[in-house]
């Protein structure tokens, strides 16, 4: 029987949390995976999407972005079903290649470290596989996918990070917007997120909801927050003190570099040397290589402006950095223990004359959290194996830059697309809960758990 116009949508991870990014749209036995991502807080086998949820080989997997939320398991889905075709933006498919192999050799380590066995969950030759599947489109160029099923892809600049897209999918009788990760703001070096051609329709709206439990008034704009950082780093500075500045990877690594390089251009901040180290660099070499997909308007500063830092894990070199003001950029963005932000916030947080500056989202369970909110006195562990450290600065503060969308822009766009469907993913409960609540233009609303299915009728 024809069954054109339905579409039967499942939830392999990422449903009712940030998690293992990954949804199945199944049309007339056409199966396409929308993005497929691995859990940042769960470990070895648990960190994959459900695969069991799937009743056969998915034909396509497309990935909105390169973080790991949403590529990190595709290695994985390309070696249990060989010959899965993936499409990807050109910028994501170089990010993707890069973040899978780094996460190969974290995996590894943490395989060895900490006895985790199902780790690595691929390897590099499972990676250069996966990549070899995944063909890179430009935005805006409507592209025919599907077995027998015509079916029409199309990835809209969602902003957000270097290669980030929405997803248009055009099934007969059936449209879907996916919309991954998106930002309605410029940052400084990404533009804003582009609309959809307003001659299309929506059927159903796949909608991310990152910050639906944070009020509007609690983000600042990026320029009052970039002065705001600019003033707390000149403190830090005009005491003596080095600042470190946790940053993801991809995205945020990239932004700070080039807002630190500017201020200093500016002379709005002390010419004091600017260190960056971790995978950040490898992918700020992708930035470079695709700057036609950054804000016309901004120049990419060259990555010579800022230092390489490569013994972050020799106690005795960070304690010689350290008696010197600088600027430090460092991955991980939430300090996880053992990366090179917690080594260095290990041999600061014993002196009170330094700054650790956190730019990004910190979860409850991550060592990040809890620093931010340490008092004088209390002891955490930076690095495993080793003896916690008594706390002594008190100069640690969280800045807002996001990269997602606010609340209410969310809203807004739901009331705009008026889609029949509307299915919140991609936040936690009491986020997912309030962008239901406050939706109200008459869609059928959905917040699917992971490892719920939904009929959906255009
Ligand atoms: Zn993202």
């Amino acid at each position: 029987m024809n069954s054109y116009g339905i579409i039967n949508f499942s939830v392999l991870g990422g449903g009712g949390e940030v998690g293992a990014n990954c949804f199945e749209l199944n049309c007339n036995g056409t199966r396409i995976l929308l993005d497929c991502g691995t859990h940042p807080k769960k470990e070895g086998l648990e960190c994959l999407p459900d695969f069991k949820l799937l009743d056969g080989a998915p034909d396509i997997c497309l990935l909105s972005h390169a973080h790991m939320d949403h590529c990190g398991a595709l290695p994985y889905l390309c070696k249990n079903f060989p010959g899965t075709r993936s499409f990807s933006t050109i910028p994501t498919r170089a990010i993707a290649d890069r973040m899978l192999r780094s996460s190969v050799a974290v995996m590894d380590i943490l395989a060895r470290e900490r006895q985790i066995y199902d780790y690595p969950l691929y390897d590099h030759s499972d990676v250069a596989y996966a990549t070899r599947f995944l063909d890179g489109l430009p935005y805006n160029q409507p592209f025919e996918i599907g077995n027998g099923t015509p079916i029409e892809l199309q990835f809209i600049n969602a902003g957000h990070v270097l290669g980030g897209a929405s997803i248009f999918l055009k099934f007969p009788g059936h449209n879907v917007l996916y919309t991954g990760d998106i930002s309605h703001r410029r940052q400084f070096l990404m533009g804003a997120r582009e609309q959809l051609d307003e001659q299309e329709r929506v059927d159903t709206l796949i909608i991310e909801s990152t910050l639906g439990a944070t009020e509007d008034g609690g983000l600042g704009s990026y320029a009052e927050e970039t002065e705001r950082l600019a003033e707390s780093i000149r403190e830090v500075i005009d005491r003596g003190g080095t600042v470190l500045i946790p940053s993801f990877a991809l995205g945020r690594t990239q932004e700070m570099i080039n807002v630190i390089c500017h201020l200093q251009e500016k002379e709005r901040l002390p010419q004091v040397p600017v260190y960056s180290v971790g995978l950040g660099r490898a992918i700020y070499q992708i930035y470079d290589r695709y700057a036609d997909y950054l804000h016309p308007d901004c120049e990419l500063q060259p990555l010579d402006r800022t230092e390489s830092l490569k013994n972050v894990w020799e106690k005795s070199f960070v304690e010689k950095l350290l008696l010197r003001p600088s600027i430090i950029i460092a991955t991980s963005g939430m300090m996880t223990e053992n990366t090179p932000s917690a080594m260095l916030a290990q041999s600061m947080a014993s002196h009170s004359h330094h700054g650790i500056f956190f730019v990004g989202y910190l979860d409850p369970d991550t060592l990040g959290y809890h620093l931010l909110h340490s008092s004088r006195g209390d002891a955490l562990q930076f690095e495993l194996g080793a003896p916690p450290v008594e706390i002594v600065l008190e100069d640690i503060q969280q800045f807002r830059f996001s990269a997602h969308a606010s609340r209410q822009y969310l809203l807004d766009m739901v009331e705009r697309l008026n889609p029949q469907n509307v299915v919140y993913v991609h936040g936690d409960s009491d986020a997912l809960a309030w962008m239901e609540q406050n939706s109200s233009n008459g869609a059928r609303s959905f917040v699917p758990e992971t490892g719920h299915k939904l009929i959906l009728e255009a």
